[in-house]
């Protein structure tokens, strides 16, 4: 008996699929599913590898029929094909029927014992009754919208792009309203939508005579160039014509899913002041580029000074060898290789930034997705490879080039700048497809070779702010993000002067522009006057004569001039910061944000693993103390291997300790690592995000349970090991008394308290700088902590980026801090504030600030 096969993106379509089939088809029958994909919290899409197990799971000689639903489902269906031993290749029939009604029509045909030819004929044809049955009132069926009278020929841009013969069908006219017109992603959404129904559509833009062009090419539909105010006009022809335009009217009346806010504020400018509407919409990449001498104003988030080009990230480009193919097959089969190990990599990518981003930007990565299985350039790459004999490489290149150049072709400055995310995701097959080494290109993205100047970037991922190098990075410029986001805190470590929060408008700013940038202002000036680069200039070398002056006293220790010696400690994320830590005078670590080291990896490490690890830090600092926070995975720091359950509200969701009591074995294993290097280092363990006594109570438990294991298997011990927790949840500050008879240390996490004690996301733009660690809200909360911690004898630190301020650090002191970690690159000036301090007069300032109204007065202060 033939067997089927069902390749979905869904998990749940296939099975869903298959229960029907079995219904029609008989017990006898074998219906083997490959849907959705390993990846918890990305479970969508298609592998290759599971589709050849299917097939081996029904295999029979009589044949497999295999039926796929779209897109990438037919590469793996056909790599699968090629992964088949040679003699069973020819057993196996790939059917372009449609999913549900072939896989019943081939089930019943199976189940009678046809042949396989006879049931792919049955699949093939099953969709004869639907249409049969629907033909009548198709044709009968007024057109919902009104038919386009005299259709423009179509443009050369849509063309090249997927430009299609408007089959004859019911048509929909509407005008696009949403506030960037039929960009990336509203056209993704148009794509989608149509490809769902079993309907063939095109669609024109009528206004500007452009197409027709087929929905199933988001190339051709987005190379419309349809802006907001622009009618276009739909046609469908096929069983579910109708079906497929409501569908589409509905879509369009939500706005092709751009976010409400977007709309232009009155219908009045519907068709003035486009670009307007277009910077202001929610577009989150690029605008139309700023005047010279603006100046765009942020947040600081690394102190210091810029000036230097604009300099975008991206992947290095690659060499594009030129020879012919020496085997079509072969070559084209290495094609398909490659662009489903780039939608994995989209998928992973789109996958860590849930949780940090919204949907609707996160849903840019499925518009790159769709470049992948889009036709307008799987069409012509084909063709160059099986046609024009061109190796697989250069056919690529050569179809990515050309939708690029049709993207560029377009007058809305939006639109084109499409064509940069074309050319990155064709570069991203090109790498796998040339089997570039991963270290060429770091994260994804990089700056071009050689290039230095400052990064301008939406936002930037805590993996991307790792990999920047600061012998090339002069300064990075954010649009969005907050400056206690954690790529801020990298960019601050690594000592690189950052703005984040600039605005869109940023994003409009042209490669190689001329930008100053004030990392203590926060802004952002773009091609600045000559007068203001000469100012900013001479303000940049005193600055690097000042913190030069710091640095060479960097190793002292850090005394007020009243004596009180005051702890200065780096914060770290991997080895490499403890040499840079010890070079700027660190007195230890005061924070390893152990989650950042395994940033990279593409696994949770195990245990030995992250001894090794945390040794080479401890090692690093030559004997000084070192506090190792466990895991502080969630919110915006998400491990791409271990993607969490999508949270509504990730900021107050299960982060931390929350995440390690829910998965003690992470815990235990990594207390099992600390455990076995403090045996012979200085190490105390740390716990993140803690609100209740309860929670250090069971975190403590685990603790015992790795020293009990470790002992029972004979490893060497520390006698006793410091246990302390960050104070970074409002309860735990009002709570600390309680918390005393528990712990050794305290060290406050200001980034989050500030953020928790004002309800205001670190990394939101938008209220980040209501997020302000000064605000005195948070001062009597840490006065709160330091003096009940000295009441009981434990010790209290501040690892938040407060710490790091050399115009916080009296205040702190004065609130009786005597521990600060910080970014490395902070060391050396905030050494300097200790000693220029005296703790008595800090008191009396402390004093004043916590009577303050707002985190303004405060830094009113006078000589904080
Ligand atoms: C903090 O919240 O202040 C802190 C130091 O922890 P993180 O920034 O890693 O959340
Ligand atoms: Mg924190």
């Amino acid at each position: 008996m033939v067997g089927l096969v069902l390749v979905c993106h869904s998990a749940k379509l296939a099975e869903g699929v298959a229960e029907l089939a079995a219904q029609m088809g008989g017990e006898s029958l074998r219906i083997g599913v490959a849907g959705g994909l390993d990846q918890p919290g990305n479970p969508l899409g298609t592998d290759a590898v599971r589709v050849v197990r299917a097939i081996e799971e029904v295999w029979s000689e009589d044949g497999v029929l295999v039926l796929m639903d779209l897109g990438s489902a037919v590469l793996s269906a056909e790599m699968a094909l090629d992964l088949l031993p040679e003699e069973r290749r020819d057993h196996v029939v790939l059917t372009e029927a449609p999913l549900v009604e072939g896989a019943v029509g081939a089930a019943v045909a199976a189940g009678l014992g046809d042949s396989l030819e006879k049931v792919a004929e049955e699949a093939c044809g099953a969709l004869a009754a639907k249409a049969a049955h629907l033909a009548p009132q198709a044709a009968l069926a007024a057109p919902r919208g009104t038919p386009l009278a005299e259709e423009g020929p179509a443009q050369a841009v849509a063309a090249r792009a997927g430009a299609a013969q408007a089959p004859p069908g019911p048509t929909l006219r509407l005008t696009v309203e949403n506030a960037s017109g039929l960009h990336a992603r509203p056209a993704a959404m148009l794509v989608r939508t149509a490809a769902g129904f079993d309907a063939d559509v095109t669609v024109a833009n009528v206004t500007t005579d452009r197409g027709p062009a087929s929905a199933r090419s988001l190339n051709a539909v987005a190379t419309l160039g349809v802006r907001p105010g622009d009618e276009i006009l739909v046609r469908a022809s096929g069983p579910q014509a109708e079906e497929a335009l409501a569908a589409i009217r509905r879509l369009a009346d939500d706005d092709f899913g751009d976010p409400r806010e977007a709309r232009p504020q009155t219908g009045a400018d519907a068709r003035t002041g486009r670009s307007l509407r277009v910077e202001a919409g929610a577009a989150p990449f690029s605008g139309p580029p700023p005047a010279p001498g603006s100046v765009l104003t942020g947040l600081p988030a690394s102190p210091g000074i810029a000036i230097g080009a604009a300099r975008r990230l991206r992947a290095t480009p690659v060499d594009v060898p030129d020879g012919p193919s020496q085997d079509c097959d072969a070559d084209w089969a290495a094609l398909e290789r490659a662009l489903i190990a780039t939608a994995d990599d989209i998928r992973r990518a789109r996958a860590a930034l849930a949780g940090r981003a919204s949907d609707y930007d996160a849903a840019i990565f499925d518009a790159h997705l769709l470049f992948l299985e889009d036709e307008a350039l799987l069409g012509p790459a084909r063709e160059g490879v099986m046609g024009d004999r061109k190796n697989a490489a250069r056919a690529w290149a050569d179809a990515v080039a050309a939708a690029a150049a049709a993207w560029e072709a377009l007058d809305d400055p939006y639109l084109r700048a499409r064509a940069v995310d074309l050319r990155s995701v064709g570069d991203q097959v090109l790498r796998h497809l040339l089997e570039l080494p991963a270290d060429d290109w770091p994260g994804g993205t990089s700056l071009d070779a050689g290039a230095v100047g400052i990064v301008v970037a939406p936002d930037l991922t805590p993996a991307e702010a790792a990999g920047l190098d600061p012998a090339h990075v002069l300064g990075v410029a954010c649009a969005f993000g907050g400056p206690t986001s954690h790529g801020a805190i990298l960019a601050r470590s690594l000592g690189i002067p950052a703005v984040v929060g600039a605005g869109r408008a940023l994003l409009g700013v042209a490669e190689g522009t001329l930008l100053a940038l004030d990392g203590e202002a926060g802004t952002v000036t773009v091609d600045p006057p000559a007068a203001t680069v000469k100012a900013v200039e001479d303000r940049r070398v005193r600055r690097a004569r000042e913190q030069a002056d710091a640095r060479s006293q960097a190793h002292l220790s850090a005394v007020t001039r009243d004596g009180l010696v005051v702890h200065v400690a780096a914060n770290v994320a991997v080895p490499e910061d403890v040499r840079a830590a010890v070079a700027a005078g660190a007195d230890g670590v005061g924070l390893l944000r152990t989650e950042l080291l395994f940033l990279e990896a593409d696994h949770l490490p195990g245990e030995d693993e992250q001894e090794r690890a945390y040794r080479a830090v401890a090692e690093g600092l030559g004997g000084r103390p070192l506090t190792l926070r466990t895991l502080d995975v969630g919110a915006d720091k998400q491990l791409p291997y271990l993607p969490l359950e999508r949270e509504q509200n990730p900021n107050l969701g299960l982060r931390g300790i929350r995440l390690g009591l829910r998965h003690p074995e992470l815990l235990l294993g990594q207390l099992r690592a600390a455990l076995r290097v403090a045996a012979d280092h200085p190490v105390r363990i740390m716990f993140p995000m803690v609100a209740t006594v309860d929670e250090v109570r069971r975190a403590r438990e685990v603790l015992d349970e790795a020293r009990a294991s470790l002992a029972a298997a004979g490893v060497a011990l520390p006698e006793r090991i410091e246990v302390g927790i960050m104070v970074e949840v409002p309860a735990a500050a009002l709570m600390v008394e309680a918390f005393v008879p528990h712990v050794d240390f305290f060290s406050l996490g200001t980034n989050d308290l500030a953020q928790y004690v004002l309800a205001a996301d670190r990394g939101n733009a938008e209220v980040a700088a209501l997020a302000d660690a000064l605000h005195p809200a948070v001062l009597r909360l840490i006065d709160r902590v330091a003096r009940t911690a000295a009441e009981g004898g434990r010790s209290v630190a501040v690892c938040g980026e407060l710490a790091g301020d050399p115009l916080a650090i009296p205040l702190l002191l004065g609130l009786g801090v005597t521990e600060l970690s910080m970014a490395a690159a902070r060391i050396p000036l905030a050494k300097q504030a200790v000693r220029v301090t005296d703790a008595g007069a800090a008191r009396q300032l402390a004093a004043r600030a916590l009577a303050a109204e707002s985190a303004a007065a405060v830094r009113e202060l006078g000589p904080r």
